[in-house]
């Protein structure tokens, strides 16, 4: 068994290669990682294998982040892409009450709002005019809400700005949607998709985990459901990121759990643009202070879940996401070093991480994308939502490269 490491240790694993990591590691984790390095696919491990990925601790730790790290530089290079998006959370009422949630507010809480389409439209416009090339629309889930409401949102968008990308609404509101309008879960997806439905977040999933959902919220999708939503919107041609909430009172059993069935559907769909773990914001929420939650990751939780996905999900999902507003700088920057390529989007006016006590703050600029990036070793691209296009950055002056960058690019 190896020995909890401190973490100055840990925090020094990018200046490790494989060959330094592998001949501190255990036999079996050592076989398991020379194996997806080998394959570079992440189901040539078997479950028991990485069950005890997801359990590394000390040396073993270690190893996977460098091994992840060197099956990163392997699989996508040395780009870190992000997307110059827009939040809209267009209310924060909402009757849903999960317990992780600082966002939502009662009906009657002084604090409430709800935009307006011209308010949402306008929103749209404004960011369009900033460079924006995609708007991520969610909100709480208010009783009675018109039925076409979130179609209504798409048009209100799509009438101001054609050329938006609207990524929007979480399977909660797609079966909010659906029971709201009657409608097939099938249909009621292509008339979102046909209003101008571009993606779909994946968020909405926490635990893939009956049990853990339960404790989370009582009134949430349910496995099932969240999986019959992102399969359907794959067969209707909505593409949909993959997410999954770490750090509260879930076990890495669970973080196998849900990569497995992210596998299991991208092998069906394709439809996985990209993976996301979610940190817990602890500070305001009532799974933390109710005591039924840990008070958020740790260092090596952090880097272990990016690391593990990025080798469970190889040649399967290849775009792994640090998801910045949960993260400071430093810790984000350490993401990208132990497997992650993608550093999200710029999120002018983040609201939902920043209720529940995030401090990374509310927006980031693309030149702060940059050069965070470019500290980091690596070389700054921008993305649209789907990956299909990509512009590389231009480093700004002085730029010294990592000897590992392709020549083209140094
Ligand atoms: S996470 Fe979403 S569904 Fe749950 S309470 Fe917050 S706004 Fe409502």
């Amino acid at each position: 068994m190896s020995r909890t490491l401190p973490q100055s240790e840990l925090e020094n694993f990018p200046s490790l290669d494989w060959s330094d990591a592998a001949h501190r590691t255990t036999p079996a984790v050592r076989a398991a990682l020379d194996r997806v390095l080998d394959t570079q696919d992440g189901d040539a491990l078997s479950r028991e294998q990485c069950l005890l990925l997801a359990h590394a601790e000390g040396y073993d730790l270690l190893g996977l982040l460098v091994a992840a790290d060197a099956l990163r530089r392997e699989v996508v290079g040395n780009l870190v892409t992000y997307v110059v998006n827009r939040n809209i959370n267009f209310t924060n009422v909402c009757f849903v009450g999960c317990k992780f949630c600082a966002f939502s507010r009662g009906p009657r809480e002084s604090d409430t709002y709800f935009l307006s389409m011209e308010q949402i439209a306008q929103k749209a416009t404004e960011a369009w005019d900033l460079g924006v090339t995609e708007v991520c629309i969610q909100g709480g889930l208010p009783r009675d809400l018109p039925p076409f409401h979130y179609r209504d949102i798409l048009r209100a968008v799509k009438q101001a700005v054609p050329g938006m990308h609207i990524h929007a609404f979480s399977p909660m509101e797609i079966v909010y949607g659906v029971e709201l309008t009657g409608m097939a879960l099938h249909d009621y997806l292509c008339m979102l998709r046909d209003n101008g439905l571009d993606t779909l977040p994946g968020t909405a999933a926490e635990v893939l985990d009956d049990e853990v959902r339960f404790v989370l919220s009582r009134n949430k999708v349910s496995t099932a459901q969240w999986r019959e939503v992102i399969r359907t919107a794959h067969h209707c041609g909505i593409r949909s990121t993959s997410t999954l909430m770490y750090g509260h009172v879930e076990t890495p059993v669970h973080w196998v759990n849900q990569i497995l069935l992210l596998r299991e559907i991208q092998a069906e769909t394709g439809g996985f643009t990209e993976f996301v773990p979610l940190g817990f914001v602890h500070q305001n929420t009532l799974l933390f202070q109710q005591g039924l939650a840990r008070s958020g990751p740790t260092l090596a939780e952090h880097l272990k879940i990016h690391a593990l996905a990025r080798i469970m999900l190889a040649g399967s999902i290849n775009n792994i996401q640090v998801s910045w507003v949960k993260l400071n700088r430093r810790l984000s920057q350490l993401c990208l070093q132990a497997g992650a390529n993608d550093y999200g989007g710029t999120l002018m006016e983040e609201n939902i991480s920043r209720e529940a006590g995030a401090t990374a703050g509310q927006y980031t600029s693309p030149e702060d994308f940059q050069a965070l990036i470019l500290e980091a070793g690596r070389i700054p691209a921008e993305r649209n939502t789907a990956y299909t296009r990509i512009r590389i950055k231009q480093p700004p002056e002085p730029f010294i490269a990592e000897e590992s960058l392709e020549p083209e690019f140094a």
